[in-house]
């Protein structure tokens, strides 16, 4: 277990916690593109959900949106591709730009995949290392389609740049749920979530695909919800996972869970489970019913982290991780987690009471 110990939110995390361990430095600087064999490591490069990114406040009316890196060992796998993914990317190093080469979308929201014409043309233009091979994206059902209409957008650019080498080749995939990537130990399932618009006969629900993934390696897991309203589906393909990444409505507007976890509306718009996104009660039930090591929250609105740690402590007891940007998860014999700030709220809460 690492035990440096300076400030006293962190002490708390580390003395009651046995298997998650709060690293109290911040990620900023660049990082080594290779992962120790044997772990998982996972960078939230952005957690802003909705068009303005979870911003609600006029003096900055935009923000990152979500992004999640998964690395192991020398691979990387990127699920979403927000706005902002590719600053965000190029902080952890140039190495990255050849890195990333496969995108996993949950769904085609423009919060998830708006970053990724900037993640398909830039890293083939930077002055060395960049990516040499196509970029391949898999998704739901569309998945194809809308890479082959971004790649025709930009034609002209290919054009005037003589880009015509492998790299230039942004690849669509549709998935559907099942695994959908498996070698050298690393099984990528896919699995289906709802996020349908609220108040849409069931019948319908098909024509708006939308999935959760989940990375296995060497005995260590993450599950990531995507874009969902509570879904029993994402508790069961998330049995036994160390982290779980889920998103959460309940906007800086007021409303969220205090409302009861049947009728939440958040700002992001409804959140209950007649709505399209997950009311802070559900997650924390989820969470329940999941047990993971460790529960993050990602995609949700800023200025509310508090209401976040509070709300959820009513129904869960568990480890719980605010995400914020640059936040570090790496899952091995431990589950060990850099803040991405100094803030409090966005550090572990560590369990409270007997699990
Ligand atoms: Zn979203």
């Amino acid at each position: 277990m690492i035990t440096r110990l300076p400030n006293s939110h962190v002490l708390i995390a580390t003395v009651l916690l046995t298997a998650i361990v709060a690293i109290p430095s911040f990620q900023a600087a660049a990082q080594d593109a290779s992962v120790e064999k044997g772990t998982i490591r996972v960078t939230l490069l952005g957690i802003g959900a909705g068009p303005r990114g979870g911003q609600f406040d006029i003096q900055r009316p935009v923000g990152l949106q979500t992004s999640t890196l998964v690395e192991i060992e020398a691979r990387a796998f990127l699920f979403d591709a927000g706005r902002g993914v590719l600053e965000q990317i190029s902080k952890l190093g140039g190495a990255y730009f050849a890195k990333v080469d496969r995108v996993y979308l949950t769904h085609l929201h423009g919060d998830h995949n708006i970053g990724l014409p900037d993640l398909w043309l830039t890293p083939i233009r930077v002055p060395e290392g960049g990516r040499s091979v196509p970029l391949q994206v898999f998704g739901p059902a569309g998945t194809e389609e809308m890479a082959r209409h971004i790649a025709s957008a930009f034609e002209y650019n290919l054009f005037y740049n003589g880009n015509s080498s492998a790299a230039s080749a942004l690849i669509g995939n549709d998935v559907r749920q099942g695994i959908i990537y498996e070698a050298d130990g690393i099984t990528i399932t896919a699995f289906d979530v709802d996020h349908s618009p609220a108040n849409i006969a069931s019948e319908d629900r098909v024509d708006y695909p939308a999935l959760g993934f989940r990375v296995d390696y060497a005995g260590h897991s993450v599950a990531i919800s995507g874009d969902t309203r509570f879904s029993e589906n994402l508790i069961h393909y998330s049995e036994g996972v160390d982290v779980l990444i889920h998103e959460v409505g309940g906007g800086a507007g007021g409303g969220g869970a205090g409302m009861g976890a049947m009728g939440a509306m958040g700002a992001m718009g409804a959140s209950g489970r007649g709505g399209h996104h997950t009311s802070i009660l559900e997650a924390g039930e989820i969470f329940n019913r999941v047990q993971p090591e460790l529960a993050v929250y990602s995609h949700f609105s800023r200025g509310t982290n508090q209401r976040l740690i509070d709300q959820t402590r009513s129904v869960y007891d568990g480890a719980l991780l605010v995400g914020t940007e640059m936040t570090v998860i790496t899952i091995g014999s431990s589950v060990e987690v850099i803040p991405g700030s100094d803030d409090p709220s966005t550090a572990v809460q560590p369990a409270t009471g007997a699990r």
